[in-house]
């Protein structure tokens, strides 16, 4: 038997649009116990679920939000390094983050993420090579000031200071966002001759970030600094393709060992 407070804390979310899976996973009950509660006899009392407002989720029109940390560190990430809002109709606002369908994992690490920064319904947009997470909701612009007309290169990228205090709470969550979504780690092989014709192999894992905006690169580095992870940058100058982009670098043995361990591989 799960307490009263429970069983009613699931139906405030259900009302106000968590999926089952996160409902569950969010109050630590199973997914049948709640289809359970939902079409059986026991029903919700709390006047919330009658009234319910997903306003009370948003960090700018509620103050006493609460906004989960890592994941919000998370997503904001990812919207920086390859998302953008829409504003559609009635004030309605769609997020988009996109993830390269090689990382079928990334994609439901992301979805769940935003999930749990605003109890939204998110679906994916099959795209050529990528998938868009999409989901909408009047609040996004709340939940990312940075959104604004035009390119994000093209304007500057600053963060209100409840977002930074996030951010510098959760660094790892951050760069791990900005990583997955339009970073990389490549591995170098090197092949080195051995006597008697045998060869052996160095690898050289390192991780890439690449950028337009260099406000966005800024908050990347400034992270990469809080935690103490070693990087260079260049602007890139000979591919077509990314001319004058900013390349972060992160090569140090050390660095790509600890970007390792909250990262982890993409490939
Ligand atoms: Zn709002």
């Amino acid at each position: 038997m799960y307490p009263r407070e429970i069983v009613d804390e699931t139906f405030r979310l259900k009302a106000q649009g968590w999926t089952d899976q996160a409902i569950a996973a969010r109050c630590g009950v199973s997914v049948q116990a709640l289809r359970h509660w939902r079409y059986g006899t026991r029903r919700s009392t709390a006047p919330e679920a009658r009234r319910a407002d997903r306003t009370m989720y948003c960090p700018k029109c509620y103050s006493k939000a609460h906004v989960h940390h890592e994941a919000y560190a998370y997503v904001l990430g990812a919207y920086l390094g390859d998302g953008h809002i829409t504003e559609g109709r009635r004030g309605v606002h769609a997020l988009s983050i996109f993830y390269d369908n090689r990382y079928p994992q990334l994609i439901s690490y992301c979805r769940a993420a935003v999930e749990a920064v605003f109890p939204v319904t998110v679906i994916l947009v099959g795209r050529t090579g990528c998938s868009e997470i999409k989901a909408y909701s009047k609040h996004w612009p709340c939940v990312f000031p940075q959104h604004g007309k035009g390119h994000k290169h093209s304007r500057p990228i600053e963060l209100e200071a409840w977002q930074s205090r996030i951010v510098n709470a959760q660094p790892e969550a951050f760069v791990r966002g900005l990583i997955h979504s339009d970073g990389c780690r490549v591995v170098n092989r090197i092949r080195r001759k051995l006597p008697r014709d045998s060869e052996t192999h160095y690898e050289y894992p390192r991780y890439h970030f690449t950028n337009t905006s260099t406000d966005i690169i800024g908050l990347l580095t400034d992270a990469l600094d809080l935690l103490s992870i070693a990087w260079k940058s260049h602007v890139n100058k000979n591919e077509p393709r990314y001319r004058d982009t900013t390349v972060v670098s992160i090569s140090r043995r050390d660095a790509v060992a600890r970007m390792d361990s909250f990262v982890g591989p993409k490939y």
